[in-house]
């Protein structure tokens, strides 16, 4: 259960096991190519990622119009330290051509590494046993580590290599999928000694270096017997040896985007400290970090080792992808591929930081942080859309600037400064940190706040909002979007309330702020009034809350002729046929009601849920965990499990056919939600936390932890619900409709739920 594995090798499915098997630490990302490549006719997205690391390309479009983006963020693919080619007696070794047995592969959750072992026929009869691992360390963020041992009765040699001749992957026919090939050149090779070898490249417009130290270390068994230069881009190191032989390769990667440093000289002081350790002790270190990772954030499920499996799966992936830095975040694909080209959208606050926040304070800090570092860049972007105050999120982005070129499903989604906005608010209601409250949410709080005052205006009465699209991007401008209008109401009475509180707490913080961000009261009572008179467009007569102004009143989709093979409908319809009917391609109204419960009653909730639903294509990787949740919510516990399954296979079993361009990390960090949220009915408001919890049919039970305000708590749930309060205070906790008092453990019958 702490395994992902596979027995077969299926070259049609190599592309998706890539970005299965990728390895990461949140700096490094590589995907989880074989060592010695495919054949040509096999796609390979061989690819070595930085987080945050970028070049620009130029937007591109016939018709520029005032306030668009001119220029792109996009992620390069970086120097190639994968390469390991094996020769038997000469024979060069492929599983495509040559005989092979015993094939495995394995991913190791709980020790942070990964390997691929076979036996091997040659042509001559004889047999090798072929093993590679590697491993990208969480101890020492530049590392990434890959050994090959080969036992063989005969001549083995073993060609390493480093490529600095990389390319991004295209696809012209995927607008998930960037066009730009080239954005990296190589500069330099050094030779330290015949050991380290030091390449650099640099990206074409950024002038950001990109430095690669590779070290060998051979066993006893093996010689070093050539440097193959010729190609100064492309160094091969050979070593030979009889009966068995061992290379571990280091190679230690280093970028000067924020320092502008000399790359080579920082990686060669890293690579020096790492090279005292074995592979094997580099695992051993990765366990320590991954132990502690594991106590505190595991999802424990028992009666399934499926989803066992899968949940562990998930929570692995995301804090391989997780930046730990306060400089980077979490893309839309994590640091597993090159789909949405290395951005990062409001698929982190809304979709994976609430898991982080569960139970690593610091890595949500961090990812706070990263937002807040951006608010320059997101007030001159509000600039650039005519606003007159507050800052505007990118939609998606790396480095702050605007990355969307098409805006009405791109810039449009005003609803990112809310969502972004709803994080900060989770944060301190989680750990009520006041320190991170002056330094950060404070002001991300007012700026996101101020843009609503300039986006919106009062209209009879009400503060309405126009022209902004909401998470469903098959409707796209609308008026009034429930959700972006809800979201928007609680950044503005988080503004102030935290404006207030700041005000109660810290004359001079409450001063400084005022100061730094020139607030008047004036504008403290605007944003009251807007809150307190935020227009939620609602229809009577469906008791829905409607999606939209205009939503209700367009046909509703042909569902029943549409073939299965026209879903995702982007891809085969123009956006403005799908604008004009009621058709859904992720959650909208049934988000809002998971995010804002308190936004409407049950009944809404529950009719709101049934009317969307059907409207639903889920075409969005977003769109299951979150309607998943929503049954849960309203008792739909079969369908709730059916759609659990759907998110936890989503990349394994990838359903969606493009798990290829990266896993899809919203999605993973909306599987371990649907546990939390969804089973459990964990949510966090200022009034506490509280749980509706039931367990899903074949599970025995499953349990988590939470951090809760310097406490530490651990929820049980099989057919009685057991809290246990690790360490920290007494609490007030809800469970269903009732508040208990948590001293040591609570424990109650479930109450909810088809009885196991
Ligand atoms: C979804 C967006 C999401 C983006 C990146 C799109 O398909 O509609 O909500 O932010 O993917 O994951």
């Amino acid at each position: 259960m702490w395994k992902l594995e596979k027995f077969d090798l299926r070259p049609d499915e190599l592309p998706v096991e890539e970005s299965l098997f990728s390895l990461g630490n949140g700096y490094i990302g590589i995907r989880g190519c074989f060592e010695e490549g495919y054949p040509q006719d096999i796609t390979t997205i061989r690819g070595t990622y930085i987080n945050g690391f970028y070049d620009l390309i130029p937007a591109k479009y016939t018709e520029r119009l005032s306030g668009f983006t001119e220029v792109q963020e996009k992620l390069p693919n970086l120097i190639d330290a994968q390469g390991i080619i094996i020769y038997l007696d000469d024979e060069r070794v492929s599983l495509f051509e040559g005989q092979y047995s015993d094939y495995r592969r394995t991913l190791h959750l709980d020790k942070g590494f990964s390997e691929r072992s076979f036996k091997y026929k040659t042509l001559s009869g004889k047999t090798a046993s072929i093993s590679f691992k590697r491993l990208i360390s969480f101890a020492v963020d530049e590392l990434f580590l890959n050994e090959v041992y080969i036992e063989y009765d005969g001549e083995i040699k073993v060609e390493s290599t480093i490529d600095a001749n990389v390319t991004n992957y295209i696809n012209a026919f995927d607008p998930r999928v960037g066009e730009h090939a080239k954005l990296i050149e190589w500069q330099e090779t050094k030779f330290l000694n015949e050991k380290f070898i030091a390449m650099r490249s640099r990206t074409y417009v950024t002038d950001f270096d990109i430095g690669c130290i590779v070290y060998h270390n051979c066993s006893q068994d093996g010689v070093l017997s050539d440097i193959n230069i010729e190609n100064k881009a492309f160094i091969k190191s050979i070593y030979s040896a009889k009966g068995k032989i061992q290379l571990t390769k280091y190679a230690v990667y280093t970028d000067n985007r924020f320092d502008r440093e000399y790359v080579l000289d920082r990686g060669r002081d890293i690579i020096e400290k790492c090279i005292d350790h074995t592979f094997d002790e580099h695992v051993e270190i990765q366990k320590r970090y991954l132990d502690s990772f594991w106590e505190h954030s595991d999802i424990q499920v028992s009666g399934d080792t499926t989803a066992q499996q899968s949940i562990r799966f998930s929570l692995f992936q995301l804090l391989q992808s997780t930046g730990r830095d306060g400089r980077t975040n979490i893309p839309a694909k994590g640091l597993t591929g090159e789909g949405y080209e290395g951005h990062y959208f409001w698929d982190t606050e809304i979709y994976m930081l609430p898991v982080i926040q569960l139970t690593q304070p610091d890595l949500a800090r961090q990812l706070l942080i990263y937002r807040y570092s951006l608010l320059d860049a997101a007030r001159e972007e509000a600039k650039a859309l005519g606003h007159r105050r507050g800052v505007k999120y990118p939609w998606r982005t790396i480095a702050g600037k605007e990355c969307s070129t098409f805006f009405p499903a791109g810039t449009a989604q005003y609803h990112i400064n809310a969502d972004i906005a709803y994080a900060f608010v989770q944060y301190y209601l989680q750990y009520k940190d006041m320190d991170f409250v002056y330094r950060y949410a404070a002001e991300v709080l007012i700026e996101t706040a101020r843009l609503w005052l300039d986006t919106g205006h009062f209209y009879e009465g009400w503060f309405v909002i126009h022209n902004v699209t909401g998470p469903d991007e098959y409707s796209c401008i609308v008026e009034n979007n429930f959700y972006t209008n809800a979201m928007a109401q609680y950044n503005l009475m988080w503004a102030v309330k935290l404006y207030r509180l700041i005000e109660s707490q810290d004359k001079e913080e409450f001063e400084a702020l005022n100061e730094k961000l020139s607030i008047q009261s004036k504008e403290i009572d605007e944003m009251q009034k807007a809150y307190e008179n935020m227009y939620l467009p609602f229809d009577k007569k469906l008791n829905i809350h409607k999606q939209d102004d205009a939503f209700l009143e367009k046909e509703i989709w042909d569902f029943e002729n549409t073939p299965e093979d026209k879903y995702p409908l982007l891809l085969h319809y123009h956006p403005l046929t799908i604008y004009r009917y009621q058709v859904l391609k992720q959650p909208d109204t049934v988000l809002a009601h998971m995010l804002l419960e308190d936004t409407a009653d049950e009944k809404v909730i529950k009719d709101s849920f049934d009317y969307y639903e059907k409207l639903t294509t889920h075409d969005s990787s977003l769109s299951a965990c979150v309607h998943g949740i929503m049954a849960s919510r309203c008792g739909y516990y079969d369908k709730a499990y059916e759609y659990f399954r759907e998110s936890v296979s989503l990349d394994l079993e990838d359903t969606h056919g493009n798990t290829k361009d990266g896993l899809h990390m919203a999605n993973l960090g909306g599987t371990l939600l649907s546990v939390v949220y969804g089973f459990a009915g964990y949510r966090l408001k200022e009034s506490g936390i509280s749980f509706t919890p039931w367990c899903p049919p074949g599970w025995e039970g499953y349990s988590f932890k939470v951090y809760y305000q310097s406490r530490e708590l651990k929820i049980s749930i099989s057919d009685r619900v057991t809290i246990e309060l690790m360490h920290g205070e007494k609490l007030d906790i809800k469970l269903y409709d009732k508040t208990y008092q948590l001293e040591k453990t609570l424990e109650i019958p479930v109450e909810r739920g088809n009885k196991i």
